[in-house]
């Protein structure tokens, strides 16, 4: 009685075993998924201009009542792919709703952006965004008092200046 009691659960231990083994290579998967795959909010919008962009970036604008004489919408940059140089007259804020990404005001060095931060880029001063070099980033955008202009680009971050960190 004893020797079948312990074949019974032997055979038991072995098959608990193999689905632990299963659930944890599903779970696994899942993981390194949620990494690559970026929460999306809301569409992935237009392909930037390559002039504008170094890589693929992705915008969405919001419509916005012209009272609030503010522009905002979602840019989703994927890996690698960041902004040109560039001034907004009355300044900009972003919201990162997810990855991870860089930003950079001209004289400072590259700052680590990701899901929860809230960015203000000053009025008029040179800088860039965009992701990291393995992890994408969505960003949230606003450009207040858009009478006196939305933005100013400059020329391409160069890929020494994107790994400089
Ligand atoms: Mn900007």
């Amino acid at each position: 009685m004893n020797k079948m009691n312990n074949k019974v659960t032997a055979v038991i231990l072995g098959v608990s075993l193999v689905i632990c083994a299963c659930n944890e290579s599903k779970t696994k998967e899942m993981k390194t998924e949620s990494k690559e795959k970026l929460e999306t909010i809301f569409p992935k919008g237009e392909k930037g201009s390559a002039e504008l962009f170094t890589g693929n970036a992705h915008n969405f604008g919001f419509q916005l009542d012209s009272v609030f004489t503010t522009v905002a919408g979602n840019v989703y940059f994927e890996p690698g792919a960041r902004s040109n140089w560039h001034r907004h007259p009355s300044g900009q804020i972003l919201i990162i709703t997810d990855g991870v990404g860089y930003h950079q005001i001209e004289g400072q060095p590259i700052e680590i952006i990701k899901k929860g931060d809230v960015v203000q880029c000053p009025p008029n001063v040179r800088h860039w965004h965009g992701a990291s070099k393995d992890v994408g980033l969505q960003q949230i955008y606003f450009v207040p008092n858009t009478e006196k202009g939305v933005v100013d680009w400059d020329e391409a971050v160069t890929d020494k200046e994107y790994k400089k960190e």
